[in-house]
């Protein structure tokens, strides 16, 4: 890791050691490390070629693919930004994030080309577009673009300084936010990363990539994997069968999943019959997990489980909830402890820090927290204050520093003046048999001013009786958080990285009032 000081250089200081050995598998794809820093190298001349100068944006749109590699590094090594789309926004959005990065290239895997034009189409300054596979006559072709770039890196060297990569949030409560991060809060992110169990990895191991690549999970996973010397095993589209055939075939030892992931592979008849012992660690964030299915992930995988807590805006950093620390006395549902070189607290309404056991907003502080939003002075003035990172999610830490997550703020349900936190809700109904699925809302209420309601997605072949589901709740949960009401939906709607996208199951129930927390 001493080689490493900015992401450009993760590539070329394993190519140094250990060149042959597997960097990425895609499909029956692999690329070797002196291969993957070769390729970056070209990235980064042809871009610079293209008249890219530093601080410039590039974006990407394509579903996960390996060439999506020698973007990231190559990006990072002409010092420009590398800003990536989610691929399954609708064209209007995509347009919208287009329009705020504003890109001077566009790479498009051959999926999306048709979206890709149809989102360029009325920006004023139109990105070049280029295939990053397949072919389309209103895109070059990348080897054309790649033409003879020399495999060797340019002259000038990244910055700790330079903007490296500029994230969009997961849009859970509205529209995306462009989050900047500079080389230098991923080079902490990578100094912290060897340091926690379930990040570090050993040489040559191999580590299934499933997250999305345009999000935090994917890009984090990767970089620390790459930069350990591991072998990454890229998955273009989540399906829980295949990943945990994948887990199998591939002798898989690490994998970083959402709690929905780990929820649907559990949902899997061939699940438990799985051979694991090559399993070392599968990591978990990004969502609340309920407490049954971690039980039951732990003991269908049996190995180590390790929970991160954090956020695009903190590099995806924050605290930690370590394998031994799932053993401990009252500490399942934690999200664990800050990482080494991050400092967390609880605040007030007034940003003081409030003490143990006190409920209040969640805060990070630390190298990791990024540089601002992109375009949007206000917002980064909001959520940095002081070097503290306001998380917008609600949650208390206890006697022994470990920090337990509620949920948003702006999904808390405030229901006869108490306040009611629908992941908790959410957790004590996901064990009642028949429920394959639950998300809790709050509806409009003329007595209790928002009531609790649960949306269950019943199990195959179930049909859930309301009032069982809430006596259930009723016995695992104060009588006040358990639903006042039970409506059924054939599924959720999630976001890429996993998320419930409560906002949506709440707009039919709201039609025409305001919330007042959201
Ligand atoms: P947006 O900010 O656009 O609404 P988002 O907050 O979902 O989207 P991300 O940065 O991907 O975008 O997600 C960070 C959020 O995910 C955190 O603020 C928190 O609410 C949730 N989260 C992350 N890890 C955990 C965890 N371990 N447990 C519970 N919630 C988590
Ligand atoms: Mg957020």
């Amino acid at each position: 890791l001493e080689a490493i000081r900015t992401l450009a250089d993760i590539p070329a200081a394993q190519a140094r050691r250990r060149g042959g050995a597997v960097a990425v598998k895609f499909g029956a794809r692999e690329t070797s490390f002196a291969e993957l820093d070769a390729r970056s190298n070209r990235v980064a001349h042809a871009l610079l070629a293209s008249g890219v100068a530093p601080g410039d944006r590039i974006s990407v749109l394509t579903k996960n693919h390996d060439g999506w590699y020698p973007l990231f590094f190559g990006t990072a090594r002409a010092r420009a930004c590398l800003a990536p789309v989610n691929c399954r926004l609708a064209a209007g959005e995509i347009a919208f994030i287009l329009g705020d990065a504003a890109p001077k290239l566009l790479f498009v895997g051959e999926d999306f080309f048709d979206l890709a034009l149809a989102a360029v189409a009325d920006l004023d300054s139109p990105p070049r577009l280029i295939a990053l596979y397949g072919g389309h006559s209103a895109f070059e072709s990348l080897d054309a673009w790649l033409g003879d770039a020399p495999a060797t890196p340019p002259a000038d060297v990244p910055w700790l300084g330079d903007d490296v990569l500029q994230l969009y949030t997961s849009g859970t409560t509205g529209r995306p936010k462009g989050v900047v991060l500079a080389n230098k809060n991923y080079r902490r992110f990578l100094e912290m990363a060897t340091e926690v169990d379930g990040f570090a990895y050993g040489e040559d191991e191999t580590v299934m990539i499933v997250m999305p690549l345009f999000h935090v999970a994917g890009t984090n996973v990767s970089f620390s994997g790459l930069a350990q010397g591991g072998r990454l095993v890229l998955v273009k589209d989540f399906a829980a069968p295949d990943a945990i055939r994948m887990m199998n075939e591939e002798r898989v030892a690490h994998a970083f999943l959402a709690p929905a992931m780990i929820q649907m592979m559990l949902q899997q008849p061939e699940a438990a019959g799985g051979d694991y012992s090559q399993l070392r660690s599968i990591a978990y964030g990004a969502s609340p997990i309920a407490e049954d299915v971690l039980r039951r992930a732990r003991t269908t995988f049996g190995c180590d489980f390790v929970q991160f807590y954090g956020m695009t805006e903190s590099s995806g950093g924050g605290s930690y909830l370590s394998p031994a620390a799932h053993d401990l006395p009252g500490k399942l549902t934690s999200c664990g402890q800050p990482w080494p070189g991050t400092e967390m607290a609880i605040l007030d309404g007034e940003g003081r820090a409030m003490g143990d056991g006190e409920i209040g907003e969640i805060a990070i502080r630390g190298d990791i927290v990024m540089k601002q939003y992109w375009n949007r002075p206000e917002a980064t003035g909001e959520t940095v204050v002081d070097g503290w990172l306001h998380t917008g999610d609600v949650g208390y830490r206890d006697a022994d520093g470990f920090y337990f997550v509620h949920d948003r703020i702006k999904d808390m349900i405030v229901s006869g003046g108490e306040n009611v936190y629908p992941a908790e809700v959410e957790s004590a109904i996901m064990g009642c048999p028949g429920v394959a699925d639950v998300a809790v809302i709050g509806i409009p209420d003329e007595r209790w001013g928002e009531a609790v309601k649960a949306l269950i997605v019943p199990a195959a072949g179930a049909t859930p009786d309301p009032g069982e589901v809430i006596a259930w709740a009723r016995e695992r949960i104060a009588a006040y958080k358990a639903p006042k009401s039970v409506d059924f939906i054939d599924a959720l709607p999630r976001n890429p990285s996993g998320k419930v996208l409560r906002r949506e199951l709440r707009a039919p129930y709201w039609e025409g009032r305001d919330r007042a927390v959201g």
